[in-house]
């Protein structure tokens, strides 16, 4: 008896999150499972060389598998065969912004030289958005994310809809919905504003078929009952600063929490304590540059290289 193993690959979620799907089909002489078939299938999951690990214990009568991925991490786990890989990427990055016009270049190339493989330049009107998706063109490394930010609220109209609608689906560098969300804390504009926008945003994902990228401040519950009642299902909380109770909630939806340089600061220690045990397949790392820069970068423009100090202390805090 012969087992074989089969793996496919099909991207699901917009943060390059290869999920795996193994299948194991039924032969002759009991499972087979190659040591370098396996090491074969996390090359391929591997768009970090260099970043494998593999732990090996092949005596296990039955095969169970798992095989999980976020920004962070792939893992492939066959019995107690564990292989994995980290991928290091900024989900939210604003490249687009002016603070980067003098030395745009330069900052990418940084991020690439950092060992970046994935930036997501992420929108927050519709001229940002373009920007974006300009970007994006330019730089292999390099998707966009389109959306108007809540503190923009008022820049959204029925045209703007439109033409996000033919960029969504036109564009393959389009990879997300957002940034959208409610923001309570600036308030620039109404609550009741600022909720129908991300409504309807949230409706546009839904038909352009695209995950979310949410911005929420100080208005957490109401995120969270938006988004519910919307019924998308691809979300991810950008810079998520809030509780473990509310990322119990947002988990148990199979929301994705993007973390970025405050985990760095020496007084959150509550917002380590959920990086410390949210599931690996649920979060990814974020600078939302230029802003939020890592503590050893305080006071200074955020960019997308500084993404490594996020994924340092994110590995001390889970070990
Ligand atoms: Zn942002």
């Amino acid at each position: 008896m012969a087992y074989s193993l089969h793996v496919e690959f099909s991207y699901v979620y917009f943060l390059q999150l290869n999920f795996i799907q193994v299948k194991f089909y039924r032969e002759r002489n009991g499972w087979f499972l190659s040591r370098a078939l396996l090491r074969a299938v996390v090359r391929k999951i591997a768009f970090a060389k260099g970043r494998e690990m593999i732990i090996w214990d092949p005596a296990r009568p039955k095969p169970s598998f798992r095989a999980v991925s976020s920004s962070y991490f792939a893992h492939l786990e066959i019995n107690d065969l564990r292989l994995m890989t980290y991928v290091l990427q900024d989900t939210h990055a604003h490249l687009d912004f002016p603070a980067f016009d003098k030395d745009r270049e330069e900052v990418i190339e940084r991020a690439r030289k950092a060992g970046i493989e994935k930036i997501v330049c992420v929108g927050c009107d519709s001229a940002s958005s373009d920007r974006c998706i300009e970007l994006a063109h330019k730089y292999d490394f390099i998707d966009a994310s389109i959306g108007v930010h809540p503190s923009d609220a008022d820049k959204w109209n029925t045209d703007l809809a439109n033409k996000f609608i033919v960029q969504a689906k036109g564009d393959k560098k389009v990879v997300s919905i957002g940034e959208i969300g409610l923001d309570y804390f600036h308030l620039t504009h109404p609550k009741e504003l600022q909720k129908r926008v991300f409504r309807e945003q949230l409706e546009l994902a839904k038909q352009v078929g695209l995950p979310v990228c949410v911005h929420m401040r100080e208005s957490a519950s109401d995120v969270y009952d938006v988004l519910i009642d919307s019924g998308i299902e691809r979300v991810t909380l950008h810079c998520f600063n809030e509780g473990l109770e509310f990322a119990e909630k947002a988990w148990a939806r199979g929301w994705v929490l993007g973390f970025g340089g405050t985990i760095t600061y020496p007084k959150n220690e509550a917002l380590r304590k959920v990086v410390a045990v949210c599931p690996s397949e649920l979060f990814v790392l974020e600078t939302d540059c230029p802003f939020l820069p890592p503590q050893g970068h305080r006071g200074e423009r955020n960019e997308p290289a500084y993404v490594v100090e996020v994924e340092r202390v994110v590995r001390e805090v889970r070990s």
